[in-house]
């Protein structure tokens, strides 16, 4: 494919989101990834939380982290360039260790991978001791390594209903587990910090959770929906269960990525209020050109954002940045991803 033709599918998709100067510019180093990942025999799998331009031109696969799991344990290329953030690239290579893994931009993380460690699980381990501990993906791999299933924000109320467990350990994001035992009526505790370490309220039955977050969707208020609705009566709203659980609770509907994405597709409203990362918000409302759709574009993910095309490009170029997961913090990680993907 020339730089042309990339640039005239990127314009039909695009041209109402993205400046066509920029466009043009994107498009060829678009081209360039392309070509290479052909020579090199790599698959790029982009996460949803894309920049638009990379989003709709050089990945093979789209899709939220589960998605993209599901694509890196199948394929049969013999690299995975991993356009997300480096607990994704783990856990691409934790299901598929025999593939180089590489991640564009080397400091890519996540606020919520890095509000927990594994010494951290295992403290509450050893206070719930009959809880089993269900682990968000946005974690790193040896916490998922210390975990007995993994979940995403679209299939965690599935996973907990699976274990049939009177007391669930649910980590580390304080808003998903709060949305979610609020929509299964259930109780939650979170740590207290003190000087000898963290502790908990005593609780029978219910979640007990973390105190991490989403630096992104941690950041939309009540004061967000109901500024959409008085311009808007009309609006429906939607809300990212990383929000706040007054945000979730104010907002018409609230889902994971891929919930989002089919509520819109089948949505006859007016108007429709996307609180999300932009840069989704950007792409959903590229795949919908006949939905009218609201974005407050000002929260963009910052680790998110450090994937870009030149270093998609620099990646293959030079075999940059390789994700490597020790063998003993594989083999247990995996097990808690693949009982998740299980359930689906
Ligand atoms: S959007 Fe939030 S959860 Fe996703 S990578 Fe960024 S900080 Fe992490």
């Amino acid at each position: 494919m020339s730089a042309g033709r990339m640039y005239e599918i990127l314009k039909a998709k695009l041209a109402r989101v993205v400046p066509d100067i920029e466009l043009r510019y994107k498009a060829e180093i678009a081209e360039e990834i392309v070509e290479l990942k052909k020579k090199r025999n790599a698959v790029i799998l982009a996460h949803n939380y894309m920049e638009p331009a990379l989003f709709y031109s050089i990945a093979d696969f789209t899709g939220d982290s589960l998605d993209l799991s599901r694509k890196a344990a199948t394929t049969d290329k013999d690299i995975i360039v991993f356009c997300g953030v480096r607990f994704m690239a783990e856990t691409a290579k934790i299901l598929s260790p025999d593939k180089t893994v590489l991640l564009p931009a080397e400091k890519a993380g996540c606020s919520l991978a890095e509000s927990i460690t594994a010494d951290d699980v295992r403290e509450i381990r050893r206070q719930f001791p009959d809880a089993p501990v269900v682990t968000y993906v946005n974690t790193y791999a040896d916490v998922k390594a210390e975990t007995d299933i993994c979940c995403t924000s679209g299939n965690a109320r599935a996973v907990i209903e699976s274990l049939n467990s009177k007391r669930i350990i649910f980590i580390p994001d304080r808003y998903l587990a709060a949305n979610t035992a609020r929509t299964m009526g259930k109780n939650i505790v979170f740590p207290k910090r003190t000087e000898k370490g963290f502790s908990f309220d005593p609780i029978d039955s219910g979640f007990i959770g973390w105190d991490g977050s989403c630096e992104v969707h941690e950041r939309f208020t009540v004061a967000d929906v109901s500024n959409a609705r008085r311009q808007f009566p009309d609006v429906l709203v939607l809300a990212h269960p990383e929000c706040p659980e007054s945000v979730c609770q104010a907002s018409d509907y609230s889902g994971g990525t891929n919930g989002m994405i089919k509520f819109i597709q089948n949505s006859k409203a007016n108007h429709i209020l996307l609180l999300t990362e932009c840069s989704m918000a950007d792409n959903v409302a590229a795949a919908n050109p006949d939905k009218d759709l609201i974005r407050i574009c000002s929260i963009r993910c910052p680790h998110m954002n450090l994937i870009t095309l030149e270093d998609t490009l620099a990646a293959l170029q030079q075999n940059r940045f390789e994700i490597t997961v020790p063998e003993d913090i594989s083999r247990r990680a995996r097990k808690a991803v693949e009982r998740m993907i299980a359930i689906g």
